[in-house]
């Protein structure tokens, strides 16, 4: 037996949903996750700053919108206090680029808000949400870290942003080595360009350089990420989907785009 406390109880999950909690859920790839894992079945908690936008997710599609801001741990540990006492899926979605300065020329404040966005934001929920994740032991858990192809290839203006990704990287790495013999699985989820809210907010509001990012090629979707994560978190219990790297098709590296 595998893992001694671990009993997989097949009939157990007929009759129970799922749990799912997804961080930056009121844009975006948050917001299609949403929308996937309710269509999959599961009952989903959402977390963002934003509560206008997730009150209409919520009316749409029957998630739970809470008030969540990742660089806080008091808002994490509200927000995780409103969760149910066992929760099987954690998405750390929530994050996002801003600037593309040059190191010379960082904006030591753009740097911090990415690190607590995307690197401790992630932490602060992981750790905050892990008794939650081990609290029922019929089933097997999961928590999805979006990375990006940042993780693990750089650009010029991009430090801030891809040591935050590549630091992503690191942290899925290592809680897999740290909960190796727990049933918690870990998947990493490293797009590349994908038209959200991504750009805009990138360049702090500039439509016109935002939409200059996708001229000329197709990028992904939303969806097109969504439809992968519940593909992850909905394969049998004993297998991990360690990564998964997806690209538009006119991307071949993070700064190699095919436009017509
Ligand atoms: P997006 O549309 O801008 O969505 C970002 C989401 O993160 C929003 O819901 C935002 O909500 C939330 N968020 C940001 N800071 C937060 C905070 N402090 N607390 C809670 N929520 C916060 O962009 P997206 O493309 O869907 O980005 C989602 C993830 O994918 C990010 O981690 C991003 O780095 C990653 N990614 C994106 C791309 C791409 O090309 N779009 C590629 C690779 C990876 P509020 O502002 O309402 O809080």
């Amino acid at each position: 037996m595998p893992y001694p406390d671990f009993h997989y109880h097949k009939e157990f999950t007929f009759m129970t949903k799922k749990v799912a909690a997804i961080t930056g859920a009121s844009s975006g790839i948050g917001a299609e996750t949403v929308r996937a894992l309710v269509e999959a079945d599961f009952s989903v908690y959402m977390g963002a700053r934003r509560m206008s936008h997730l009150n209409v997710l919520a009316e749409k599609y029957g998630a739970i919108a809470l008030p969540l801001d990742v660089t806080q741990t008091y808002s994490v540990q509200q927000f995780v206090n409103e969760l149910p006492d066992s929760v099987q899926v954690l998405i750390n979605n929530a994050g996002g680029a801003l600037g593309l300065e040059p190191i010379v020329g960082m904006d030591e404040n753009q740097w911090l808000n990415m690190y607590q966005s995307n690197v401790l934001g992630l932490a602060r929920m992981s750790k905050a949400l892990y008794p939650r994740l081990l609290a029922d032991s019929s089933q097997v858990s999961h928590v999805v870290n979006i990375g990006s192809v940042a993780g693990f290839e750089t650009y010029v203006g991009g430090a801030g942003y891809t040591a935050c990704k590549h630091a992503v990287r690191a942290i899925s790495e290592t809680m897999r080595l740290e909960w190796l013999g727990k049933p918690i699985r870990v998947t990493e989820i490293d797009p590349g360009f994908v038209e959200t809210e991504f750009s805009l907010t990138r360049f702090g509001g500039d439509a016109a350089r935002a939409n200059s990012v996708y001229a000329g090629m197709e990028p992904l979707s939303a969806a097109d990420i969504a439809d992968a994560i519940r593909w992850a978190v909905t394969r049998p219990a004993h297998v991990n989907i360690d990564s998964m790297v997806i690209r538009p098709l006119d991307q071949a590296r993070v700064d190699k785009v095919f436009r017509r």
